[in-house]
């Protein structure tokens, strides 16, 4: 198999041949056909998250295809498109697990950062965390919702079923939510950095009420707020365009830190809540009513040697939607 594998954080993605591995009990092993690249991999680049392991082969948005199965595997064939999330395992024992909090396990491995990903042509992954796809859909439009999706999925559940709904950073997982939130029949408030008129022209594409840059009001108060960017000074501001008993949720891995503000943006029952990672009832949620959705993706895709391209271009903000690398 090859790979992009990142030796040390900091340092690029090398191109690499390593040889075939066998899933072991339990694991199955997938031909990876897509794998989306995500903000949460350039953390894991640049050494953000200090759990993550070197080397590793990055990419948690995997849509692949079984090829070896290993032994007491159930409820997934051979030749299977499946799933593989950013969840990659979890102990089933602590007290998180134990109480459908599995997303908050004590002893968890993590696709791309603590387990090996999906930046190769083949990986290995515990059964019971992959997702069958079924054969609806193609496999570069699919990956984004292995992460974007779920993630955001998740963020909107948390955020509440208040009818006027912000995002800030219009990126990958936000196009994703804005489509579902609308679905719901919420109204969307996209917000982008300041002066990004071409981010806020393809918010507008995905029929959000408004859209405008994080240092302006919208046009009414909002019942909650998603932060999708990792900057903390969107925490203060984001506060200020709720309305009384509003909720900010804030779904990144990283965050830069967040400054201190006046209590009275908090006053009045406003909460701040953050959201990891996630369980597999969010993905069997999720995945089922995704297609009721239409979600359509937006992507570039790169071939699997070009990773370094795409985790460029997302650092800087060159393209609309998600990025997802083909093999
Ligand atoms: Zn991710
Ligand atoms: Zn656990």
């Amino acid at each position: 198999m090859k790979a992009m594998v990142l030796n040390k954080p900091k340092t690029p993605l090398e191109w690499t041949d390593l040889p075939d591995r066998q899933p072991g009990p339990g694991e199955i092993r997938v031909n990876v056909l897509a794998c989306g690249v995500c903000r949460t991999d350039l953390h894991v680049l640049d050494g953000e998250l200090p759990d993550s392991n070197s080397p590793i082969i990055p990419g948690h948005e995997i849509v692949g295809r079984i090829d070896a199965l290993g032994t007491g595997v159930e409820g997934l064939r051979l030749g299977e498109r499946v799933g593989i999330p950013w969840l990659g395992h979890t102990c089933g024992v602590c007290p998180y697990c134990v109480s459908g909090r599995e997303n908050l396990c004590d002893h968890p491995l993590f696709t791309g950062c603590t387990r090996d990903g999906g930046f190769a042509t083949a990986t290995i992954a515990d059964a019971r965390f992959a997702f069958p796809l079924g054969e609806v859909g193609a496999d570069v439009a699919l990956a984004p919702l292995l992460c974007a999706g779920l993630i955001g999925w998740r963020s909107l559940t948390i955020a509440g079923d208040g009818k006027k709904l912000g995002l800030y950073g219009f990126g990958a997982a936000a196009h994703i939510v804005a489509q579902v939130a609308k679905w719901q029949g919420r109204s969307v408030y996209g917000f982008t950095r300041p002066g990004d008129v071409a981010t806020q022209a393809f918010a507008r594409t995905l029929g959000v009420t408004w859209a405008g840059g994080s240092d302006e009001m919208p046009p009414e108060l909002l019942d909650a707020a998603i932060i999708f960017a990792t900057v903390g000074d969107l925490v203060p501001m984001a506060l200020k365009v709720l309305r009384k008993g509003g909720r900010v949720v804030c779904a990144g891995i990283h965050m830069s830190d967040i400054p201190s503000f006046p209590y009275r943006l908090l006053w009045e029952e406003r909460q701040i809540a953050s959201v990891a990672n996630l369980t597999r009832q969010d993905g069997i949620d999720f995945l089922r009513i995704a297609p009721e959705v239409g979600i359509v993706t937006t992507t570039t895709t790169y071939p699997l040697n070009q990773a370094n391209e795409a985790l460029a271009d997302l650092r800087a903000g060159r393209f609309d939607g998600a990025a997802v690398l083909v093999p």
